[in-house]
């Protein structure tokens, strides 16, 4: 079996590679989130083992870039971050597994066997367009893989073009995506929601267009 370990303590990830090399398991180390990318890119490795706080990001990243470029491999992730909503974020993520620090060896070898039993996972639910990406999971939006904030209904039309890129999505179906039965409707909002999101992907040349036809919908597809 071979692992890719991504841990920036030298001390920590000297320790982990020698314990997991006593049971026949090939460690490549990694010390930051750009030498990772490299490594797995090649998608050699069985299973990943992922540190959070990594000097060059947070290691959540790497599992994004991971599934949007198609990789399956399992990651668990090691954190001294142990709440419930970090385990949560980091599952929402696509993480398979969570392991906080400490932890014994032992356990780490016992995830690491139940992720390779398990069925590999489905496509991640990764959409890409331009230089956007779409987590539909966790409704996270990356730029050239750096996040994207956007208020809550921005991100709910955002989402819908996405999930219908290419396609024209007719207004009702925006104002049913955005808002609740009991939100009173206001007949331009939903045209300042769009124009404010299409303003902030320009400013962070996502690569992307939002097209309206008037009167109908919007339509959204990689800018040409
Ligand atoms: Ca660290």
């Amino acid at each position: 079996m071979r692992l890719l370990l991504v841990e920036d303590e030298p001390q920590m990830a000297d320790a982990l590679t020698a314990a997991l090399s006593r049971y026949d398991i090939i460690v490549d180390h990694a010390a930051t989130l750009a030498i990772a990318e490299d490594a797995a890119r090649d998608n050699v490795h069985d299973v990943i083992v992922l540190d959070r706080q990594l000097p060059d990001g947070d290691g959540l990243s790497l599992i994004l870039h991971l599934r949007s470029i198609g990789s399956k491999t399992p990651v668990i992730v090691l954190t001294a971050q142990g709440t419930v909503a970090d385990r949560v974020h980091g599952l929402d993520r696509g993480a398979d597994d969570y392991l906080a620090k400490p932890f014994a060896v032992e356990e780490l070898l016992a995830r690491v066997r139940a992720l390779l039993r398990r069925p590999p996972t489905m496509n991640a639910l990764v959409v890409r367009i331009g230089a956007l990406e779409f987590s539909l999971d966790s409704r996270e939006v990356f730029v050239n893989g750096k996040p994207l904030e956007l208020p809550r209904r921005e991100l709910l039309v955002l989402e819908a073009l996405v999930r219908r890129q290419g396609r024209t999505v007719l207004r009702s179906a925006l104002e049913e995506a955005v808002y609740n039965f009991d939100d009173e409707i206001q007949s331009n909002a939903l045209d300042s929601h769009v124009s404010r999101l299409r303003r902030k992907l320009v400013e962070t040349d996502a690569g992307v267009t939002i097209h309206s036809m008037r009167g109908v919908g919007y339509l959204m597809r990689p800018a040409c």
